[in-house]
């Protein structure tokens, strides 16, 4: 029987190149078996030919693996003594279910090592001139997902608590709900001058940003036609955003 492998959980960063970190790019040269999920173009270039490479794109393809089938590939190839890298978008305990996948690798007695990554959720808002703290503006941040409405009956999410908060509030995965997520916090007293930015396809080809207020946002969304992927930024540190470009050329 061959030795047991391992498995590295890797951050791809926000969908440049440019943005893994060196050590993600050394464990990414050296796999035998790569299992990635929706890549920027960019950084798609970066998979090693080498290696057996598995697409777990979440969307688009026409044969999307179910994240249990994900999960035993991953275990499979482990256990056959490979050198396995889960390659994730940005961070991969920030959502996309890396802390899951490290539980099922626990319990099968497979080596881990984390490779963190550069978190969108950060990186996107700040290149287009936003920090998402600022001592005149915000000194909390909470992160949160869009899948989690207010409407939603057993919302994971305390809504009440997020219109009361005053630091920024940074949403992923939330377009598809930005109109109920909106209405929602003013619902809750959430002051709906509250600035709010979009910023879809950070850091890659086609960046935009679209901002309003919470009270109008949607319908400016609507307008703009946003799209996912984006990354919803609603605070004071909004008003900082200016169409500089501080990340150097987008590819
Ligand atoms: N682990 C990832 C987030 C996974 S959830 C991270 O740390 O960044 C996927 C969501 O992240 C998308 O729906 C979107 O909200 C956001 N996102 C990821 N990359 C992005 C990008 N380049 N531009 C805008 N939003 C992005």
């Amino acid at each position: 029987m061959p030795g047991k492998g391992k498995v590295y959980l890797v951050g791809a960063g926000p969908g440049s190149p440019d943005l893994l970190t060196v050590k993600a790019r050394r464990v990414l040269g050296e796999a035998e078996v790569v299992l990635y999920d929706q890549l920027a173009g960019g950084v798609r270039e970066l998979l090693p030919a080498g290696a057996e490479l598995i697409d777990c794109g979440k969307s688009g393809s026409k044969h999307t693996l179910e994240q249990g089938e994900i999960e035993e590939l991953m275990v499979d190839r482990a256990l056959s003594g490979k050198r396995v890298v889960r390659l994730k978008g940005g961070d991969p305990f920030l959502f996309g279910r890396g802390g899951e996948e490290l539980v099922v690798l626990r319990e099968a007695g497979i080596p881990v090592e984390l490779v963190p990554g550069v978190t969108s959720a950060i990186a996107v808002p700040g290149c287009v001139g936003i920090p998402v703290t600022h001592r005149d503006h915000a000194s909390e941040l909470v992160i949160l997902t869009g899948h989690e409405e207010p409407g939603k009956e057993e919302s994971s999410l305390d809504w009440e608590l997020l219109a009361r908060f005053r630091g920024t509030i940074v949403i992923l995965m939330g377009v598809k709900n930005l109109a109920s997520i909106a209405s929602g916090l003013i619902g809750k007293g959430k002051d709906p001058a509250t600035p709010v930015a979009i910023i879809e396809r950070g850091l890659a080809p086609g960046q935009r940003v679209t901002t309003g207020s919470l009270g109008g946002i949607t319908e400016i969304a609507a307008e703009a036609g946003v799209k996912p992927p984006a990354v919803i930024v609603i605070g004071g540190v909004v008003g900082l955003y200016r169409e500089e470009e501080l990340c150097g050329a987008k590819r």
